[in-house]
């Protein structure tokens, strides 16, 4: 069935073209926004910018623990011995106002008093008493810190797009901001298809084996910004499976399947995806990976993922994050380039992921190192990787010291 069911949709494309339709069909898709309290905004990313409503600071205030005088009274050369009228505090009352000749004991952050406009460190002072003593060098204007020097009224705080990160979030609460416009997260429904598949609670029979890429799956989503709505599991039956598809389209921007995605005999997916939906493409010349299908369902986007473990991470990490990333207003997943630590070889002309792990290398390049266990089955290689490295098509052989793209897994690099 393979050849003519799908005969209308691209198939067997480069993993660039696969990218860069997955990336128009990203494009033009709605983002819808949602206005949600800054409590629970971590992470989120911010839909519209945020103008400062106030300047910050909102008062002048000592950089530094010290004295708070005038300009005025700051001696050229020798010292100068000013009266102490008073202290303030963070926080305190408002100590007297500053007349000529008198100075305010001032601690740091502490608003300046009226009629001062520099603060002598305490270092650079001696007190004796009510007399304080100060000597030269201390410039105008030290060592405050004026209104608005951080932001201006009005001035832009935060772009859009902008992650709700830490620094972000100390800033909405320092100019009173409670709630924020963010982009919805974008809802991803999972269903693993496979006769041969139990829940990780229940022992497997004969034959039978656990379905590691629902959890897998969910957590690589959620870890691209998406609200996980459904995680499922259908056995091969196209009337069973194209009930779960429908019911789990509607409720989702995007739906990954795992499994069923090429051409063996329980292999579902292609043909229903040509029946009940719009087929953007089936096949990328990629290894693992290379049954992925993308199609339009009802309203969502809908992945057939290969069930292979591997090359469902993998089809994941290079076609459907990007397109979570873009649905959800986050910019595009960061792409690296490292250095090969070993030659690699390969013997087939399709672009493939390596498994393996990136860090820094001995020129404080970063460096790729692929992992001896490449099995598109086995999850030893996939559980410590921490990214995938991509030989480009056409390249059969790469030697140490090649720079290779490699797609960092979510958790390490954003
Ligand atoms: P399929 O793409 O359905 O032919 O599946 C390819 C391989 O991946 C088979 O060995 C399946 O048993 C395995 N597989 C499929 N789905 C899962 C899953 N959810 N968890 C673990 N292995 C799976
Ligand atoms: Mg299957």
């Amino acid at each position: 069935m393979s050849a003519t069911v799908l005969a209308s949709a691209p198939q067997r494309i480069s993993f660039d073209e696969a990218r860069a339709i997955v990336q128009t069909l990203a494009a033009a898709r709605a983002r819808p926004i949602e206005c949600i309290d800054v409590g629970a905004a971590a992470g989120r990313i911010l839909a519209q910018p945020l103008h400062a409503p106030c300047a910050l600071p909102a008062f002048a205030n000592s950089a530094m623990d010290g004295y708070a005088l005038r300009a005025a009274d700051l001696p050229t050369t020798g010292e100068r011995t000013l009266r102490l009228i008073g202290r303030q505090l963070a926080g305190m009352a408002p100590a007297p106002e500053v007349a000529p000749g008198t100075c305010v004991r001032i601690t740091t952050g502490a608003p300046l008093p009226a009629g001062a406009d520099t603060v002598a460190i305490q270092e650079r002072v001696r007190v004796e008493g009510n007399a304080v003593i100060v000597g030269a060098g201390t410039a105008a204007g030290a060592n405050v810190r004026a209104v608005g020097e951080d932001f201006a009224a009005g001035a832009e705080v935060l772009a859009a797009g902008r992650v709700l990160d830490p620094g972000a979030l100390a800033l909405l609460a320092s100019f009173g901001v409670l709630e924020v416009n963010v982009h919805r997260r974008p809802r991803v429904a999972i269903l693993t298809t496979g006769d041969e598949l139990v829940p990780a609670a229940a022992t497997p029979g004969f034959g039978q084996l656990r379905d590691s890429n629902g959890p897998m799956l969910a957590a690589l989503a959620a870890a691209s910004g998406a609200e996980v709505v459904a995680v499922r599991h259908v056995g091969d039956d196209a009337q069973a499976t194209e009930q779960s598809l429908r019911a789990l389209a509607a409720m989702a921007d995007v739906l990954l399947t795992s499994g069923g995605a090429s051409v063996g005999d329980a292999d579902l997916l292609p043909q229903l995806a040509q029946q009940h939906g719009r087929v953007h493409f089936w096949k990328v010349r990629i290894k693992p990976g290379m049954p992925v299908l993308a199609a339009g369902i009802g309203s969502a986007l809908w992945f057939a993922l290969p069930g292979n473990p591997v090359s469902a991470a993998a089809t994941f990490l290079g076609l459907v994050r990007p397109v979570l990333h873009q649905l959800g207003g986050r910019e595009p997943p960061c792409v690296l380039h490292a250095v090969l630590t070993h030659a690699v070889s390969k013997s087939h002309d399709r672009a493939e992921f390596l498994r393996g792990r990136l860090g820094c290398g001995a020129d404080a390049r970063l460096a790729f190192a692929a992992h001896a266990r490449q099995g598109s089955a086995q999850l030893s290689g996939l559980a410590v990787a921490n990214s995938l490295g991509l030989i480009p098509e056409g390249a059969r052989e790469l030697v140490a010291g090649s720079v290779i793209e490699v797609l960092p897994l979510p958790a390490l690099w954003p």
